[in-house]
């Protein structure tokens, strides 16, 4: 999924061309020549990035601000304000009604970019849950070592589990016995490719129904497919 990017600005040239860049930079840009039509927008629609100019022709861009702030589908939005060099004052006033950063014109629309990859890591969700999912209803959580099947949990040795999060860290790829071995020991294994398929044979009796999903390739190594 796109992040999306709202850009209030009413300077022609200058949207074009942060279209033209953030586009680049693999964002869903929504362009509003003016306060009242974004205003309108946000009713709706929760941007995940609002660059906004300082200078509207119909509402000030600090009222903007604080309207943003007040809604509670937008008040953790990130906000970075567009400001003229003698705006000094308006510029610290904006930081203070709650803009994440501010960027002074003219600026190179890369920086901007940046900027706005800089913000949404730093607003990135808190508890974000590391799961990967497998079709059948396999969930491996990453942050509680847990797998469940539909729900249900399933109890694995560590050694299985790294075994299985290995493969379904790059469904489809094909991972080598000596691959294995070496993302399970390192430099100490001492085992022999034997043990891999043994692993490999336990994880599989406890996956169950879902149990197909690792493959293996004779001669060369084993998958997780879907
Ligand atoms: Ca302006």
């Amino acid at each position: 999924m796109k992040k999306t990017v709202a850009l209030v600005e009413d300077e022609p040239d200058i949207v074009e061309l942060l279209e033209i860049h953030l586009n680049k930079g693999g964002f869903q840009v929504k362009s509003f020549n003016n306060g009242k039509n974004f205003l309108d927008y946000l009713k709706k629609n929760t941007p995940d990035v609002v660059i906004l100019d300082l200078m509207l022709p119909d509402i000030d861009g600090l009222e903007i601000c604080k309207q943003v702030r007040a809604l509670n589908s937008t008040a953790e939005v990130a906000i970075i304000m567009l400001t003229a060099k003698s705006e000094e004052v308006d510029k610290i006033l904006g930081l203070e009604l709650g803009a994440d950063d501010y960027v002074t014109k003219p600026f190179s629309p890369k920086e901007l970019v940046a900027r706005v990859k800089a913000v949404l890591r730093r607003h990135a969700p808190r508890q974000q849950t590391r799961t990967i999912q497998i079709a059948g209803g396999l969930v491996i959580d990453l942050e509680k070592y847990t797998v469940t099947l539909k729900n249900e949990r399933i109890e694995l040795t560590p050694t299985e589990f790294k075994i299985l999060e290995l493969l379904a860290s790059k469904k489809g790829w094909v991972f080598s016995r000596e691959k294995i071995l070496d993302y399970l020991w390192g430099d100490e294994k001492a085992v022999i490719d034997r043990t891999v398929d043994v692993h490999i044979r336990h994880l599989r009796e406890k996956l169950g129904a879902t149990a197909g999903c690792i493959k293996n390739l004779r001669g060369v190594g084993y998958k997780l497919e879907e």
